[in-house]
């Protein structure tokens, strides 16, 4: 399912240059972080890398990833913000910590399960949203 062009030239234009890549990334069904060609270090996101005093920001890449990783921290929501996600509480907000190294701030996909806990290993779960043309990086408990 298409959305509209001028619905799209909105999403579209949510984002700015340095970000867009990440967004056509999950459309394409994978979960992009930058790295440092220089030290290999992965950040989300990152234009800049500080290990050396002469980088640029030709010496970051955007880079396919594991899409896995542990939950550092997370709350659980109890009242929808908006009535329009009141079929969606409770669900948990997370901060992943990737496998790369990033803390990547989220959401669970689905409800809240009883037993969530910091360390859970978890794994991307790309959402698409037919109304905006966007796919969102959620995540879910890993299967392994
Ligand atoms: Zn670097």
């Amino acid at each position: 399912m298409s959305s509209p062009q001028w619905m799209q030239d909105v999403v579209s234009s949510r984002f700015d240059h340095d970000i867009f890549p990440f967004w056509e990334g999950l459309k394409e069904g994978h979960f992009l972080l930058n790295r440092c060609r220089r030290c290999e270090k992965h950040y989300w996101p990152m234009t800049l890398c500080p290990c050396s005093d002469d980088a640029t920001f030709e010496d970051m890449e955007w880079v396919p990833t594991s899409g896995r990783g542990t939950i550092f921290s997370y709350g659980v929501v109890m009242r929808a913000p908006q009535p329009a996600w009141q079929s969606e509480v409770p669900y948990a907000a997370i901060l992943v910590e990737l496998e790369e190294g990033p803390i990547f701030p989220t959401r669970l996909s689905g409800r809240a399960p009883d037993d969530i806990a910091i360390g859970l290993a978890v794994e991307v779960d790309l959402q698409l949203v037919p109304e905006t043309g966007l796919t969102l990086p959620l995540f879910k408990i890993a299967s392994t």
